[in-house]
């Protein structure tokens, strides 16, 4: 599906790619990354202004990981995205029930009604601090919820396994036929990833997965000074309005009926 011009894009900053929890079919591929590391506050920081150099308005902004509550300067960096909330609809922050918040990142996160805190709960044995957590956020007035991982009325219905990365031998057709059907085109359409200053538009990406070609003209270093505003702005939009990824060829995609798991498996 394409992304309009007007539309608003979403996105998601990834602040580490640490993790307390090595769920198998984690989205963000957290146990399977090779560089495991709080991405620097400078790279954060540097990127996210110059994506708002050439994006006005945002939709969702999302800090996600890992797991964002394991990066030292957590509070700092919700300080520095906090001064572009104007240009922002929604505030989100994923946990994933393991990490009690600091007074000090709460303290941060009480900027705007409009900071949503997502914890996400994978069951008592391992979200174990889920109802510390809650009253934390509860008792500093911090909207949150709470999504369910395990079990009955697990969240979006359970977890995909996207891990089978053989070469499928698919023709170009039908790669654009999975791209459509992956959630990176329906529901996540106008998604941008961002991750250590370079923006991608789908998880399965070279900087996360070592496995995966690098392919430059299927991500932008937003810490390439010698890219202009404009290249980056149409560079973003282009790369949105792809018909497929080089690598979809070898992926089942995030699908509406991809087969579900409801219980998160640790490696
Ligand atoms: S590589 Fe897989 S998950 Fe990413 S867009 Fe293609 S089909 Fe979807």
């Amino acid at each position: 599906m394409e992304m309009k011009k007007g539309e608003l894009l979403n996105l998601t900053v990834l602040v580490t790619s640490k993790c307390s929890l090595k769920c198998k079919m984690c989205a963000t591929y957290a146990p399977y990354c090779s560089r495991s590391e709080n991405y620097s506050y400078e790279h954060l920081t540097k990127s996210v202004a110059r994506f708002f150099e050439n994006i006005d308005r945002v939709g969702m902004f999302t800090i996600s990981g890992g797991e964002p509550l394991l990066h030292p300067q957590l509070s700092e960096l919700v300080d520095f995205f906090s001064t572009y909330i104007d240009r922002i609809e929604l505030f989100e922050i994923f946990t994933n029930g393991t990490i009690v918040p600091t007074d000090r990142l709460l303290e941060s996160l009480k900027f705007s009604s409009k900071v949503d805190v997502l914890v996400d709960n994978y069951g008592p044995e391992l979200s174990r601090k889920v109802p510390e957590i809650a009253n934390a956020f509860s008792a500093s007035g911090i909207k949150h919820r709470i999504r369910k991982y395990y079990g009955d009325d697990t969240h979006l219905g359970g977890w995909i396994d996207v891990s089978d990365f053989t070469e499928k031998h698919r023709t170009e057709k039908e790669n654009e036929n999975i791209f459509k059907r992956c959630s990176f085109s329906t529901t996540w359409k106008n998604l941008i990833i961002l991750i250590d200053g370079t923006v991608h538009m789908c998880y399965v990406n070279s900087r996360l997965l070592d496995f995966v070609p690098d392919k430059p003209d299927e991500y932008i270093n937003l810490l390439d000074d010698s890219l202009s505003d404009s290249e980056i702005k149409e560079k973003i939009f282009n790369l949105r309005n792809r018909k497929f990824l080089t690598y979809c060829s070898h992926c089942n995609g995030f699908c509406e009926d991809s087969k579900r798991y409801t219980y998160p498996e640790q490696l």
